[in-house]
């Protein structure tokens, strides 16, 4: 059975490149009669704004993008990660690093706005010095291969594109990669659509679960909705929350977007028939069938405002 799943991190609210994903990852596992679960990532408390939970579940509920089962939150996950403890210490080969972001930034290379880890604490000595962190030891020709339903096989050497990345925190917690996995693992879920600025995640995580002897997913990375800068959409570049007063023109948007082809009159709709539309004329195809991935192409004026 398909089971997928939605996993914002509630570092803020909900924005219009966050529906679009929450909107295709819930028509893509609807039109196969499957599961969609909401699972809130909030492990890390630095990055977690006090009442954005409830704000995003109850923008999804006003946009019709009903989850089934309770929430998920990961910060309640913790017996998950303890039940593999034994596990993961014996299958991961893992080093204490005890570099800075300074002292990362020294020695590493910069690539598609991601610093990769030369892995100087392999080769210099760690002793008496404060652990920032446990890396992965990648493998030496760490290719690893993922499926994506439209990129087709994908491909990547993780030494070059990643480097050697956090495993644990100082005080044994798992990192968001590790706990993605092992809940996804948890949850049965079958199916990751996410947006395509998340293909070097999808990968990393593959090869977690390669170590663990765990079923990759399929995948779907979704174009990404930029600004007028060409920068994604964000909740650091401060893109405007959705609102859920326009949730039919919002959603109509996310649909053009995708390149769904929703008909006009659709938008005047309640966001529970445009859903159903939208499950019922779901096309991957579509989805990257022409150059839509700038928002101005796709945006009406209803909701212009809203991402730019
Ligand atoms: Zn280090």
């Amino acid at each position: 059975m398909y089971v997928g799943r939605f996993a914002p991190t509630p570092s803020g609210p909900l924005h219009f490149g966050s529906i679009v994903t929450a909107v295709g990852s819930y028509c893509d596992a609807k039109s196969r009669n499957g599961k969609w679960i909401v699972r809130i990532d909030d492990l890390d408390q630095a990055r977690t704004v006090r009442g954005a939970d409830s704000d995003i579940l109850y923008m999804l509920d006003s946009y019709a993008l009903h989850w089934d089962g309770r929430a998920i939150y990961q910060s309640r996950q913790r017996y998950v990660y303890e039940s593999w403890r034994h596990k993961l210490k014996e299958e991961l080969d893992i080093y204490p690093c005890v570099c800075s972001r300074k002292k990362i930034r020294e020695h590493s290379t910069l690539q598609n706005e991601e610093w990769i880890y030369s892995g100087y604490c392999k080769t210099h000595s760690t002793k008496n010095k404060i652990i920032r962190s446990y890396r992965i030891n990648l493998r030496q020709g760490c290719t690893v291969a993922i499926d994506d339903a439209v990129l087709g096989s994908i491909t990547d050497d993780l030494n070059k594109s990643s480097g050697d990345f956090v495993l644990f925190k100082p005080d044994g917690t798992v990192s968001q990669h590790l706990a993605n996995v092992l809940d996804d693992h948890h949850s049965g879920i079958t199916h990751i659509v996410r947006g395509e600025d998340l293909l070097l995640s999808s990968l990393r995580q593959s090869e977690i679960r390669r170590i663990l002897g765990h079923n990759n997913p399929k995948f779907l990375h979704l174009p990404l909705v930029r600004n007028k800068a060409g920068q994604k959409l964000s909740k650091q570049n401060k893109a405007e929350p959705i609102k859920s007063e326009l949730a039919s023109s919002t959603l109509f948007d996310a649909l053009t977007f995708l390149s769904q082809s929703p008909p006009i009159e659709l938008q005047r709709e309640k966001p529970s028939d445009i859903m159903i539309w939208a499950v019922g004329n779901w096309k991957i195809p579509n989805v990257f069938s022409k150059k839509t991935n700038t928002k101005d192409a796709a945006v009406t004026q209803s909701t212009r405002n809203q991402v730019d």
